[in-house]
C-alpha cells in the first residue's frame, strides 16, 4: 500500500470503463490505474480530472492501482477560465514531457503547486506561467546565459538571443534579439523567489515578447512545443 499527492496530468482509457492517470508526484511522475472510473457513481469519477491534486493510496509495484482517493485541491476558479484552464494545461503538458528528467522532484512538485495556486488566484496570473517555464530551463540543462555571453564569457557588448543561449557577444550572436526591456524581466523572472511578492508586471508588448521568447526557446533548444500552446494562441491573440 503506498500514500502519496499527485497533480493528474493526463489520462488514458483502459478496456471499458477504467483509465489510467499519469500523476506529478514529489518523486516523479507514477502510473494509477482507476477500475471502474468512468462509471456514473464511481466515487473516482470526480478526483480523477486533470488538473487535480489527489491524495491517492494505491497498490501494486510498476503499475499502482487506486484503492482510496481524496481531493486535495481542484483549482475551481482556473477550471471555469478558458484561458487560465489552457495555460495550466500547457504546463501540465511540458510536466508530463519532459517527466523523465532526473531533477529534484520533490521540490519542483512543492512548486508546481505554488504556481497553480497563483494560476488560481492572481488577476494578472500570465507571469507566474513565465516564471515556471524559466525555472523548468535551469532544471532541464538548458538555462539562458543571462551574465555573460553564452559562448565565451565575454562581459561586454552583448545581446540576449535564443538561439545563441542568452547573451552573446558580437562575434557568437546568433538569431534574432530580444529587447531590453524583454531581457531585463526575463533575467527578474528567472532568478525571482516565489515569496518576494511581484507588485509590477511587464506591459502588454513586453508579455507578448515573453511568451513568444518562451516559445522559441523551448522549441530550438529542446523542440517542445505544447498542443496548448496552439490553443492559447487563439485566446490571447499571439
Ligand atoms: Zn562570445
Amino acid at each position: 500500500m503506498a500514500a502519496f499527492d499527485g497533480l493528474i496530468l493526463k489520462q488514458i482509457p483502459f478496456k471499458e470503463s477504467s483509465k489510467i492517470l499519469h500523476v506529478y508526484t514529489a518523486d516523479g511522475m507514477k502510473s494509477v490505474l482507476v477500475h471502474g472510473a468512468k462509471k456514473f457513481g464511481s466515487p473516482y469519477l470526480s478526483s480523477s480530472e486533470n488538473l487535480n491534486v489527489v491524495r491517492f493510496q494505491a497498490v501494486g509495484k510498476e503499475l499502482l492501482t487506486l484503492t482510496d482517493a481524496d481531493l486535495v485541491e481542484g483549482y475551481p476558479k482556473l477550471k471555469a477560465d478558458l484561458e487560465r484552464f489552457t495555460y495550466a494545461q500547457h504546463l501540465a503538458e511540458l510536466l508530463h514531457n519532459f517527466a523523465e528528467a532526473e531533477y529534484d522532484h520533490a521540490k519542483f512538485f512543492a512548486f508546481t503547486l505554488k504556481i497553480l495556486a497563483k494560476l488560481e488566484t492572481e488577476a494578472d496570473y500570465q507571469v507566474y506561467a513565465f516564471i515556471f517555464e524559466l525555472k523548468y530551463l535551469f532544471l532541464l540543462g538548458v538555462a539562458p546565459a543571462f551574465t555573460a555571453c553564452a559562448a565565451c564569457g565575454r562581459k561586454d557588448d552583448l545581446s540576449f538571443r535564443v538561439r545563441s543561449g542568452g547573451l552573446s557577444c558580437p562575434d557568437h550572436a546568433e538569431g534574432p534579439g530580444v529587447t531590453d526591456e524583454g531581457f531585463r524581466w526575463m533575467r527578474r523572472l528567472y532568478l525571482i523567489d516565489l515569496k518576494d511578492p511581484l507588485v509590477e508586471r511587464p506591459d502588454a508588448a513586453t508579455t507578448a515578447e515573453l511568451r513568444r521568447a518562451i516559445d522559441d526557446w523551448y522549441a530550438f533548444h529542446l523542440n517542445f512545443r505544447s498542443k496548448s500552446r496552439s490553443v492559447l494562441s487563439g485566446l490571447l491573440g499571439y
